[in-house]
């Protein structure tokens, strides 16, 4: 299960995946487009259903249980199995695992130092 604690830090780390995909020259304005839409289903996935998602930290590897009652696994090589991913195209399973990932690292790193900042 991901569950979304700090609401400010994750609109931090989607705001921040924004600007990179708007900085990224290299992708066409079709390719981009197709980045931002992934990037907000999967925002909008992992804050409704994280319940179905589970991030394994040791494996750097994220497990979606689908609407359509598929398990889709995205790991470190960033591979996934749906039908987007399989003819190329972004899917929002991969922008799901950026996102939960590096939001649960900064998770962890931000109440690791609370209690120092406490003190201050
Ligand atoms: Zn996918």
């Amino acid at each position: 299960m991901i569950e979304i604690k700090n609401e400010e830090l994750f609109g931090k780390i989607i705001a921040e995946e924004m600007a990179s995909i708007n900085g990224n020259r290299v992708l066409t304005t079709w390719e981009m487009t197709r980045f931002v839409n992934a990037l907000a289903k999967a925002s909008l996935r992992i804050q409704t259903s994280g319940t179905f998602m589970d991030f394994d930290r040791d494996n750097d590897k994220l497990t979606i249980w689908s609407d359509s009652n598929l398990i889709y696994t995205v790991g470190a090589d960033k591979t996934c199995q749906c039908k987007a991913a399989i003819n190329g195209t972004v899917c929002w399973h991969r922008a799901a695992k950026r996102l939960a990932s590096r939001y649960l690292l900064a998770e962890a790193v931000s109440e690791r130092r609370e209690p120092i900042l406490a003190t201050v």
